[in-house]
């Protein structure tokens, strides 16, 4: 069994002061994959330090030698991508495309970053003041599981183009991937320190983080409770907060939509990412006029999504990342049954010949209301629910009637209908008549669904705090 034994501190791999040991599980097989030994709060305070130490020079940095590391860095991941699809396709389960996908958009992080610093104004004119935007110090970067490469690479670029310095804590269930990029970041060469990243659990090395003076700010990817408790933890020292929490949201099909067209889209929306998806869209709304069909095409389209393991040719849904999760989707199917909805396709267990590992039943509710749990949690599996509703204005009721604001996904055979009912969608970003990708646009949620944005200029921003200097070209 592997063993996963090294923290990166100061541009070195050691062992932790940590002593825990954690074991890690494959997903598909249910047996036993690695060990971990986690760091802990002393390790946390060492990486703060060594993150500290290196900010002076390079939050001082020139723009051209930050772009240049960011090419570098950029360079390193991108070269690895097999190795990166490998890796975590055998630790997290995912199909290969979906594996390849995190991988690229890791490269493509760093390149996105280093455009908008190419061109971004640091310092502009404000009547008689001069702004100026700057570094906001050392940051913590805690990540989750179900996209690590992306989200460590996509939270550090941003940081390191606005010239702060980093520890970073991603997920205890990625440490193989982590474990991966650290080392591929590592030979990008940067100064020792601007990076430090750790592997340990989030109440020991997380929270350390967001009590920690020395860290200005915590940019956090994860569940809603514990976006909630880190922003409360935050107010001690007054760090600032950027949260990229959970969702639940809704894909409105229209009445003059083409179902047969928009469905296997909608089901792609509900499970991608095997449904370990913030942004899956899993409130499947239909006019009731329309249910029927709707409902013989979602489970068709369900049905056309093949589960299994990760290099299976069409595989499109793998395992749940845990045991834990696994029994989480379950009981929620169960709650559904047991509050009335209508049990389509899938269900509670696991699909023929997949018994080892933690798969679940790609499943489709109907006869689902907005209030029961199912419509309201986030179950962060392969699990839709569709709702029927009487007028565009009752379904732009319900797609909002949620405690989340991440995402929506609306279809019509009028754009420009598409486009109203995209306009009263209280959510960060709304696709219309497709899935798309574009790192340039903002992402992130109102309401539960987080705080601030990542991506494009709007989340390099996050990353820069505007001073102000007056009375610079005056002589006494
Ligand atoms: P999680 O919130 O349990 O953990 C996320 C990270 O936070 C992990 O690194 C964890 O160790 C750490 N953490 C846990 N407790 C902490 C604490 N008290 N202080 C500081 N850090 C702590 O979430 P998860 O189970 O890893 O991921 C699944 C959840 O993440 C889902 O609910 C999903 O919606 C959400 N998610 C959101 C997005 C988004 O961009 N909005 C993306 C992916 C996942």
């Amino acid at each position: 069994m592997k063993l996963i034994d090294r923290i990166y501190i100061n541009g070195e791999f050691l062992l932790p002061h940590g002593a825990e040991l954690m074991e890690l599980v494959n997903p598909v097989t249910g047996k036993p994959a690695s060990t971990l030994r986690l760091a802990d709060e002393v390790d946390a305070q060492r990486a703060i330090a060594a993150a500290k130490a290196a900010y002076p020079a390079f939050s001082r940095s020139s723009r051209e030698q930050r772009m240049a590391w960011l090419q570098r860095l950029h360079e390193v991941v991108a070269a690895a991508e097999d190795e990166l699809v490998d890796v975590m396709a055998e630790e997290y389960g995912g199909p290969v495309d979906v594996c390849r996908g995190t991988a690229r958009r890791a490269a493509a992080a760093f390149s996105a970053a280093r455009a908008i610093l190419a061109d971004y104004q640091f310092e502009r004119q404000a009547g008689i003041a001069k702004v100026q935007m700057v570094p906001l110090g050392v940051v913590g970067l805690i990540t989750p599981w179900n996209a690590n490469y992306s989200f460590i690479c996509g939270k550090l670029a941003m940081a390191l183009a606005a010239g702060s310095t980093a520890v970073v804590k991603p997920s205890e269930l990625s440490a193989a991937q982590t474990e991966l990029l650290t080392r591929l970041l590592h030979s990008a060469g940067l100064p020792p320190g601007v990076f430090n990243i750790l592997t340990g659990r989030g109440d020991t090395v997380g929270a350390e983080f967001v009590r920690h003076p020395d860290i200005a700010k915590i940019s956090f990817t994860g569940s809603t409770a514990v976006g909630k408790s880190i922003a409360r933890g935050a107010a001690d020292t007054m760090k600032r907060v950027t949260l990229e929490l959970g969702g639940k949201s809704p894909t409105i099909l229209l009445d003059d939509a083409d179902f047969a067209r928009a469905m296997p889209i909608a089901a792609a929306a509900a499970t991608m990412n095997s449904g370990q998806a913030c942004l899956a869209g899993t409130r499947l709304l239909v006019p009731e006029h329309r249910l029927a069909e709707a409902e013989a095409l979602a489970v068709q389209a369900f049905m056309a999504r093949k589960v299994g393991r990760p290099r299976e040719p069409g595989v499109v849904i793998g395992p749940m990342v845990t045991q834990k999760q696994y029994e989480r989707v379950q009981a929620l199917i169960r709650r559904g049954v047991e509050e009335g909805a209508r049990l389509l396709c899938g269900g509670e267990g696991k699909p023929e010949g997949l018994e080892d590992g933690f798969f679940v039943r790609p499943t489709v509710f109907s006869a689902v209301r907005n209030d029961m749990t199912i419509a309201r949690e986030e179950i962060f599996g392969p699990v839709l629910s569709i709702i029927s509703y009487r007028s565009e204005e009752e379904a732009i009721e319900i797609a909002n009637d949620t405690s989340y604001g991440l995402h929506g996904y609306v279809f019509s055979g009028d754009v420009e209908r598409a486009r109203r009912v995209a306009d009263q969608i209280i959510a960060g970003r709304v696709f219309i008549n497709g899935l798309y990708d574009e790192p340039a646009a903002p992402f992130g949620g109102f309401r539960q669904s987080g705080l601030g944005r990542e991506f494009g200029v709007w989340g390099f921003e996050a990353y820069l705090e505007p001073k102000a200097l007056m009375g610079y070209a005056q002589k006494l």
